[in-house]
This record gives structure tokens, C-alpha cells and sequence, in this order.
């Protein structure tokens, strides 16, 4: 609640008060935990993937009572406490999960990199400290070595991609086509640098894509990260795609979520699902399902359909290639064969 905006603000505490109301109709019990963190033991974690000058600006913004990073992120007195709360609780859930864990959180953190602005995006988007880093993080520190990570919001994580490029961690990121939205980054052909080339996966969707086209790329996905047994899995969840949420063009709804849902289920993996953005329909709608498909509610969703004039074939076909290459190179690598993955 301290996390607030002076002005209209689609990234507002209101979010989780949504997402709680649906949760708790849905029959899920809500607790809300509040908890102290150890500020100097969570900036030596965050430390590890931010730089220096970057925790020291956000301490120098810290002292004031509201500063403006960009013309999306703001930072009030209390921010970078409790951003650093939901960066260690990431790292700590991590690190002692045993199943599947869906943890609700502000701020978000997939656009935050290394030094803040990542990639040459022109903002942060609303992110301080990168909570999926930290979870990767906490996974590294348990030895697991087959780490992944799946992004599904629709914008890019930016933040993530660049602080992971070059390492060995499978990373698919599922967002609209970077000529047409924020951050305008995550180009299929990024696919990775020195040790991690061949790692990354960048999928892209047209503008108006429904979960028609959405849900073929997700089989493929699921194949993917099949092949790659991942002891570990780490998921941005943005609920930003889903139709008429307000900040993207993405036409997705129940169904593509249902079927997220399922996929982390069926990988049967140490998984932690951390909230990114979502901000109106689909912190309800795309929530419900989502938990469906995760717990293995059955529902049957009819998938919404990409409209005509976008050339949803050629998407497939453009995702499809990357994942080949993904495969082909990471292969070239020796990078699954010999490590326990099924490939
Ligand atoms: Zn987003």
C-alpha cells in the first residue's frame, strides 16, 4: 500500500485488492502476510545481478518522499524497502519451495536490468528490483543447474533477458511483436550471447492475435521446455495480454491462460510464478483461469479467434522457426546432452 502513485496509475496497490476479491470467490483463502526484511542482507542478493550505481540511486531517490524515475516508474520513501521485501521473498521462496508456488507481489520487476533501463528501452515499466532474478537466483543457490525461465506478460522482459544473456538458462519470453509495443525489444533472432547463445527464446505476436494462434505456440513451448527437464522453473506472469486489459493488443482470454496454467503444472518441476502485470480483466478473468489450469480444474474455454486481417500463420511459422533454432543450437553447445535434459 506504500507503493503508491500521486496520480493515476494503472500499476496502483488497487491491483491487489482485485486480484484478492476474485481469488477469494474463487474459494481460495487470502492471508496477507506482512513481513520485515533485512535490507542489507537482501541489497548484498541484489547485488549479484544490479549494478552498484544503480542500488545507490535508488537509495539517493529513497531519501526523497516521492522522485520520478521515468515517465512510467516512480519510487516513494518506502519503495525500495518493500521492493526489496518482494526481492528477497523471491529469493527465499525459491530457495525452499517444493511445489508450485503463484506468489502476488508488487512491484513488478521483469523490465528492471542490470543498471535500471535495460536493452535501450525508454523506461523501467513500473520496476525496481528483478523479482525473477532473484528467484533464479535462490534456484542457482540450491545447485540446480537446469534452470528456465517463461515469461508471459505481453510486454518483453527486458530486464530479465539482459541480465541472463549470457548464460546457460532456457529463457522463453512470449510477448507482442516488439515494432508495437513497450519496451520495443525481444527480437526472434536475440537468441543469446557467449554460453547462452541458443538459450534465449524470443516469441512474437502480431497485434489482435487471438488464443488460437497463441495456444499452437504454447504446445510448442510446452514441447520445449519438456525436452529441457528443467530441475527449476522461474514465470513471469503478466496478465496484460489478456483482451481489453488495457495496456497491450493482444485478443487472449481464458483459454491461453487455462492452458499457462496447465503447462507449468504438467512440467511437474520446482516452479515459482511471480505476478508482473495485469492490470484490469485479467487480474480477474486471466487469474481464475490461470489457477484453474495450474491446479487442474478442468474447464473448457472457447478459444478467441485472431482477427482476419492479421497474418496469424506466418506467426506460427516465425515462432516455430526460433524454437528449431533454439533446439539446433543449444544442442551445438552440448548444452542439454550429457546434463540429465531428455533431448
Ligand atoms: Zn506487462
Amino acid at each position: 500500500m506504500k507503493h503508491a502513485p500521486l496520480e493515476k496509475h494503472p500499476e496502483n496497490p488497487g491491483r491487489i485488492l482485485v486480484l484478492a476479491e476474485s481469488l477469494d470467490k474463487q474459494g481460495f483463502t487470502v492471508e496477507y502476510v506482512s513481513r520485515s526484511v533485512d535490507v542489507q542482507e537482501a541489497r548484498r542478493i541484489a547485488l549479484r545481478i544490479h549494478s552498484k550505481g544503480y542500488i545507490q540511486y535508488l537509495e539517493k531517490l529513497s531519501r526523497s518522499n516521492y522522485s520520478i524515475i521515468d515517465e512510467d516508474t516512480f519510487l516513494t520513501a518506502d519503495s525500495l524497502e518493500l521492493a526489496y521485501a518482494t526481492f528477497q521473498t523471491s529469493y527465499d521462496l525459491a530457495l525452499s519451495l517444493s511445489e508450485p508456488v503463484f506468489y502476488v507481489s508488487r512491484p513488478p520487476g521483469h523490465h528492471a536490468g542490470r543498471g535500471g533501463k535495460a536493452m535501450g528501452a525508454s523506461s523501467q515499466g513500473f520496476c525496481l528490483l528483478n523479482n525473477a532474478g532473484a528467484a533464479v537466483l535462490g534456484f542457482k543457490d540450491r545447485s540446480f543447474s537446469r534452470i528456465a525461465v517463461m515469461d508471459f506478460d505481453v510486454h518483453h522482459g527486458n530486464g530479465t533477458m539482459e541480465i541472463f544473456y549470457e548464460e546457460k538458462i532456457l529463457q522463453v519470453d512470449l510477448h507482442q511483436h516488439p515494432d508495437t509495443l513497450y519496451p520495443y525489444t525481444g527480437y526472434p533472432f536475440e537468441i543469446g550471447a557467449g554460453e547462452g547463445y541458443g538459450f534465449k527464446a524470443n516469441l512474437v505476436f502480431n497485434p489482435f492475435t487471438g488464443d488460437d494462434v497463441y495456444l499452437r505456440v504454447l504446445s510448442m513451448v510446452q514441447e520445449l521446455l519438456a525436452d529441457f527437464n528443467p530441475e527449476a522453473l522461474v514465470v513471469s506472469a503478466g496478465f496484460d495480454g489478456f483482451l481489453n486489459d488495457g495496456l497491450a493488443d493482444l485478443r487472449l482470454t481464458e483459454a491461453s491462460y487455462a492452458a499457462l496454467g496447465r503447462l507449468i503444472r504438467n512440467l511437474n518441476t520446482h516452479a515459482l510464478v511471480i505476478l508482473e502485470g495485469g492490470y484490469t480483466v485479467g487480474l480477474t478473468k486471466g487469474v481464475e483461469a490461470f489457477l484453474n489450469g495450474l491446479t487442474g480444474r478442468e474447464v473448457n474455454y472457447e478459444p478467441s479467434r485472431t482477427m482476419s486481417s492479421v497474418r496469424g500463420e506466418e506467426a506460427v511459422r516465425i515462432n516455430e522457426k526460433t524454437i528449431s533454432k533454439i533446439r539446433e543450437k543449444a544442442l551445438c553447445k552440448g548444452g542439454w546432452v550429457g546434463e540429465g535434459g531428455k533431448v
